[in-house]
């Protein structure tokens, strides 16, 4: 068994976070990391207590919905809100983040940020960052590493690709399920 690296199994943290949002329009997750521990997450979530997007549906102004914290936003004040310094610590986040959030990241000393997909990349905010010396990199996240029987799973598929090279179906064929397989599992 391979162990996770440190990148994967944080940004692995967010992804999960961001399955517990409840705004509809973005499902986002973010983890703030101090020496390498977890001190916050986040996710795109109404105040505490409030009414969720996924029951009422988004509370909508100028394209946005207003009713949401953003994830990283959520992480911050849980610190704030704790009493935790986030001066120097990083951020994993599963989308990278727009303008406020990545202003209110500097702000709070945020040094290095990590993101998993690209998002509307702001140039100001790649701008602000420059000029701060925050440092921002893409770390994919290879779902593989959370998936406890990956290696089952890819084998299995495996076999029954092998197997489809027996049959009567055109290599075209073969070679798109192949990539298809190949795309979900990423085995590396
Ligand atoms: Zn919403
Ligand atoms: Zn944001």
């Amino acid at each position: 068994m391979t162990r996770i690296s440190w990148d994967q199994y944080f940004m692995a943290q967010s992804h999960l976070l961001a399955l517990r949002s409840t705004c509809e329009r973005l499902a986002v997750g973010a983890t703030i990391v101090r020496d390498k521990r977890i001190i916050a997450g986040g996710y795109n979530g109404s105040i505490s207590g409030g009414v969720h997007c996924a029951d009422e549906g988004c509370y909508v102004i100028d394209n946005h919905c207003v009713r949401t914290i953003h994830a990283e936003v959520n992480a911050l004040l849980q610190c704030a809100k704790f009493g935790v310094k986030t001066e120097d610590a990083e951020v994993y986040v599963t989308h990278f983040p727009c303008l406020n959030c990545c202003k209110a990241l500097i702000q709070a000393g945020i040094k290095t940020v990590y993101y998993a997909n690209d998002y509307k990349n702001h140039p100001y905010a790649i701008e602000l960052f420059e000029q701060s010396g925050v440092r921002f990199e893409k770390v994919e996240l290879n779902e593989a590493v959370i998936d406890l029987n990956s290696q089952e799973k890819w084998s299995f598929v495996n076999s029954i690709l092998e197997k489809l090279h027996q049959s009567n179906l055109s290599k075209k064929e073969i070679a798109r399920l192949e990539d298809q397989a190949f795309s979900l599992f990423q085995p590396s």
